[in-house]
């Protein structure tokens, strides 16, 4: 592996682990290293509170069974501002029996096709061309290059779901990635002309090991694109409730930078993306690569972050106080509601609410159910609140005076589905970034 430049050796972790800082009065003490470049971690991002792993759903057999709950404390690192979770649960134990299959959400599917069609024309892919995608899921998006008649290979952890991409003709591999496999893959002469990391770097517990191995997988001229939800928007929209175990970093553009560039990679262009409440798409080859140029969308972005105090603490500071503000008034609304004697339902089953839910204290007396399109969270519950999770017809049948869209990033989406509400003067309300009735 790959060490940063200014990563401390091994001894002087272990000096690190017992060291303390003076800020202003309070003498802190850390056992917390940066996942990155292991620095001491000392400041507070924003602490959630404890919550249980937010994708595994208890089934009626298991309602009598114990949850464990883990603290969601965020924290900044000061040396190269990477945002992060301590690692709690190990990986292996989280991914191994995922429940989120990419494929049951119509515009995340949209999304993935025009990606594959701009890939395609941008980077000439063809039939002697190879695709790889890390986390590939249930081939939710290497489907559209099979159809294209691109050579691709998916790599997935979840056995369950990526049971489900072999069944739709997605070549998939059950294994974790990391150097170890981009080594053997590439000792079989399988490097990639582009390699697709979609939403995975936050949930990569050894981001060093992982990075490495994107390098290693990579042809001289290849090209790496990396997907995930942009701190500088979570920040700015309050996006909270996308803080949860299985996300272990939070990245802005200038701790990506940093991080691609200690392993030998530059960023030559950057997109910004409407999913996920605001993502980044980074393109990234190797720094030696000859074609490539650097797009000018780079520089504007990192100056938007720089002028938003990234570089230092002060773009951090206001965040856990503007959550705690989201809160009051998403409360607020449930408890005007429920003294109203008005019926409150959800809608979709989504990682993030588990975080919302408990950071916020909601349980089954202010939001009776919710329903989510994924047959395998029908008849099963959310994590630790216990709210019954129904098939969506439900919400036709009990006629609630709300609807609480939980994956607020799908808001648009939801609305014209369940438009029928409106049938009954039923309303619909998003809990992000304020709680607001639409
Ligand atoms: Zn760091």
């Amino acid at each position: 592996m790959l060490k940063p430049s200014y990563a401390p050796d091994e001894d002087c972790k272990q000096t690190m682990t017992t060291m303390t800082a003076l800020q202003g009065t309070d003498i802190q003490i850390t056992t917390k290293l940066c996942r990155f470049c292991g620095a001491g971690l000392y400041r507070t991002f924003v602490d959630l509170g404890m919550s249980p792993l937010c994708e595994t759903y208890p089934s009626t057999a298991e309602l009598n069974h114990g949850e464990v709950y883990y603290p969601l404390h965020v924290y900044i690192c000061e040396q190269c501002w990477l945002v992060q979770l301590e690692e709690y649960e190990s990986a292996e134990n989280i991914f191994s029996d995922y429940a989120y299959f990419a494929s049951f959400s119509d515009s995340w599917l949209k999304h993935c096709e025009k990606y594959c069609n701009e890939m395609q024309a941008r980077f000439c892919l063809g039939a002697k061309s190879f695709v790889a995608e890390v986390a590939s899921n249930d081939g939710y998006l290497l489907q559209y290059f099979v159809r294209q008649g691109v050579p691709v290979l998916g790599i997935e952890p979840a056995a369950n779901v990526a049971k489900a991409a072999i069944e739709k003709g997605v070549p998939t591999l059950v294994r974790f990635f990391g150097a170890e496999l981009a080594k053997e893959l590439a000792a079989e002469g399988r490097t990639a002309d582009l390699v697709i990391g979609n939403n995975v770097l936050a949930q990569v517990p050894d981001l060093n090991d992982f990075i490495e191995g994107l390098k290693i997988l990579l042809k001289p001229e290849g090209v790496v694109t990396l997907e995930f939800p942009h701190l500088l928007r979570l920040i700015e929209h309050n996006e909270f409730d996308t803080i949860y175990h299985e996300h272990f970093s939070y990245f802005s553009l200038i701790s990506t930078v940093t991080i691609l560039e200690t392993h030998g990679l530059r960023v030559f262009d950057v997109e910004e993306l409407k999913s996920h409440g605001g993502s980044l798409r980074v393109f990234t080859c190797r720094a030696e690569a000859k074609t490539h140029a650097v797009a000018e969308n780079v520089a504007r972005v990192m100056l938007e972050e720089e002028k938003a105090g990234l570089r230092t603490v002060d773009g951090y500071k206001n965040f856990a106080q503007q959550v705690k503000e989201t809160k009051l008034a998403l409360l607020e609304f449930l408890l005007k509601a429920a003294r109203e004697g008005k019926s409150v339902a959800g809608y979709g089953a989504p990682g993030k609410s588990a975080t919302l839910l408990h950071y916020c204290g909601i349980g089954k007396d202010l939001i009776e159910y919710t329903v989510d399109r994924s047959p395998y969270k029908q008849g099963r519950f959310l994590p630790g609140t216990h709210i019954p999770i129904h098939h969506p017809d439900h919400i036709r049948e009990s006629k609630p005076d709300y609807v609480v869209i939980l994956p607020w990033n799908l808001q648009d989406e939801i609305m014209k589905q369940l438009q029928y509400i409106r049938e009954w003067g039923g309303q619909f309300v998003v809990p992000v970034p304020k709680a607001t009735i639409l």
